[in-house]
């Protein structure tokens, strides 16, 4: 353990002291509260609140499909609207939209678990405090999450849900500041992890970044409305103009007089999430000022200098490999061909938390090409590898089309860390390249040969030279196994409170 630049704590080898009283088997560290990937959206002074918002987060649907909810303010009252399941298949209806009334409103997408018993985690949650309503959509993990919640139960409060995000609600609620201004900030210094929120209240939309702005935050200006979103796709899809991001550690408050900024934490570089740009962002979102598409290709570019294949087609494993396999497919001077088809209408592969039905959610998604497959040397191409179940399936899959030989190559690094801050990542021991080399992995997933683009390559990719150790640009741990934040839960010596431990829905 050592401190960079930042002056926090980094863990370069964060598993060797795990929390004794923090074990995957835990229910609450199965539950996906802990680890989502979420959407968040929130307009101010528009006419049509809560439409535009249903629209936006149906344009934020790939960072989460299991849950949405929408809290609208009408001068006078709140009223929400939460619904497991997408966007589109929930927020058409004429008269759940009508029912949102008001100017302003925030929403949120979400990844958890299936049932209606995590309805409770549906977000935006709410509140009442001592200075009115208040809703919240977060974006991320906190890191500090179950330590704060244990100090807070001690303390007497009584929590409603088992997200992370509630603890921010309680400490808004135990400030003894003047104003909501000073309330909210003090509340927002005393969490850790991975925060990009959106929130609502009586007279305000505010939105937040943590101090390394890992998740995205961006703000919009729609004709006189400000908007708040996670993505660019979000002010696309409803006509608003991108005016910035939210920067790192900002805090931004819109009121009917106009925007306020405020920068409380220590000012530290920004080191957003490098998955955004491997995976997690809509291909035509502009993150950090790069296009998303453009930067996927540049890695599929570098991929194809780094591990180059003698064969006769680059087929892409869709959809997230295909601007890699575009880039790679043209430096190489191999043909590009839709070699897999994938059937859009089963949801992404990790919705199903269990093995066995990731197994079946992978063959019913994709299927061979077998045209442009039989009798030839293949080129897989895929953003990455995590379990390696898609890998496995469709490398098996391209022999049974005919293919010669199959060549799988990857657009990220192995991921050999679990992710703290936001993205579905599984704990280390399911981690493939945590437990294989690359002819380990290779063998596993019965291919002809395996390679990763370097991690100096994704950097490359990015704009940069390489990846400085000094100054590091990226919250890139699941390769690197560098930490950028405390992770003050897991290396917690004290046991987390009961409530989390046991099923309690
Ligand atoms: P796996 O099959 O477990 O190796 O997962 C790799 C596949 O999942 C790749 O095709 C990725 O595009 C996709 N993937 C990577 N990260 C995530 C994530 N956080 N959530 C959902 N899918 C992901």
């Amino acid at each position: 353990m050592f401190k960079d630049k930042s002056g926090f704590q980094t863990f370069k080898s964060l598993l060797a002291e795990p929390n004794p009283h923090l074990r995957p088997e835990d229910p609450f560290m199965r539950d996906d509260q802990l680890r989502e990937e979420c959407g968040v959206f929130g307009i101010f002074n528009h006419q049509d609140a809560a439409a535009i918002t249903a629209l936006g987060l149906h344009a934020l649907q790939h960072r989460g499909q299991e849950a949405a909810g929408i809290v609208s303010f009408d001068g006078n009252q709140f009223q929400a609207e939460r619904r497991m399941g997408l966007v589109g298949d929930n927020f058409n209806k004429r008269n759940i939209i009508e029912r949102l009334e008001g100017k302003n409103a925030v929403g949120h997408v979400r990844y958890s678990t299936t049932g209606d018993t995590v309805m409770r985690n549906v977000q935006p949650l709410f509140a009442e405090h001592s200075s009115g309503g208040f809703a919240i959509c977060h974006n991320g993990n906190l890191t500090n999450a179950v330590t704060q919640r244990r100090d807070l139960i001690r303390d007497g409060a009584i929590f409603q849900s088992t997200s992370d995000t509630e603890v921010l609600l309680h400490l808004l609620a135990r400030s003894k500041r003047r104003t909501f201004i000073e309330r909210f900030t003090e509340a927002v210094l005393q969490i850790e992890g991975a925060f990009a929120i959106a929130c609502l209240t009586n007279k305000k939309l505010v939105g937040v970044r943590d101090p390394l702005g890992i998740r995205p935050l961006l703000l919009g200006k729609l004709g006189d409305s400000w908007v708040l979103a996670s993505e660019t796709c979000a002010f696309d899809i409803v006509g608003a103009e991108f005016v910035r991001e939210v920067e790192n550690g900002e805090i931004v408050v819109i009121t009917e007089e106009g925007i306020e900024s405020y920068h409380p934490f220590q000012k530290l570089n920004e080191r957003p999430c490098i998955f955004e740009y491997i995976y997690f962002a809509r291909p035509d979102s502009i993150v950090g000022g790069k296009s998303v598409y453009e930067v996927r290709k540049r890695m599929g570019e570098q991929l194809a200098i780094e591990a180059p294949a003698d064969a006769d087609v680059i087929i892409p494993i869709p959809d997230s490999g295909v601007p890699a396999a575009i880039g790679y497919a043209a430096t190489s001077n191999i043909p590009f061909e839709l070699g897999i088809i994938r059937n859009h209408y089963v949801g992404r592969t990790f919705i199903e938390p269990e093995q066995q039905i990731r197994q079946l959610g992978v063959k019913l998604k994709h299927s061979a090409n077998k045209a442009m497959v039989a009798g030839k040397r293949v080129v897989l191409i895929d953003d990455s590898v995590v379990r390696g179940t898609t890998s496995v399936k469709l490398v098996s899959m391209m022999y049974e089309a005919g293919a010669k030989e199959v060549h799988m190559r990857i657009s990220s690094p192995p991921i050999t860390h679990p992710d703290f801050y936001g993205i579905d990542t599984p704990d280390q021991g399911k981690l493939l390249a945590a437990n294989y080399d690359i002819e380990g992995m290779r063998k596993y997933m019965g291919a002809d040969s395996l390679a990763f683009i370097s991690v100096d390559g994704i950097y490359r990719a990015m704009g940069y030279t390489k990846r400085d150790d000094e100054h590091p640009q990226f919250t890139d741990h699941c390769f690197t196994g560098d930490y950028p934040t405390r992770l003050t839960d897991l290396l917690s010596e004290e046991e987390p409170h009961p409530s989390l431990l046991a099923e309690v829905f």
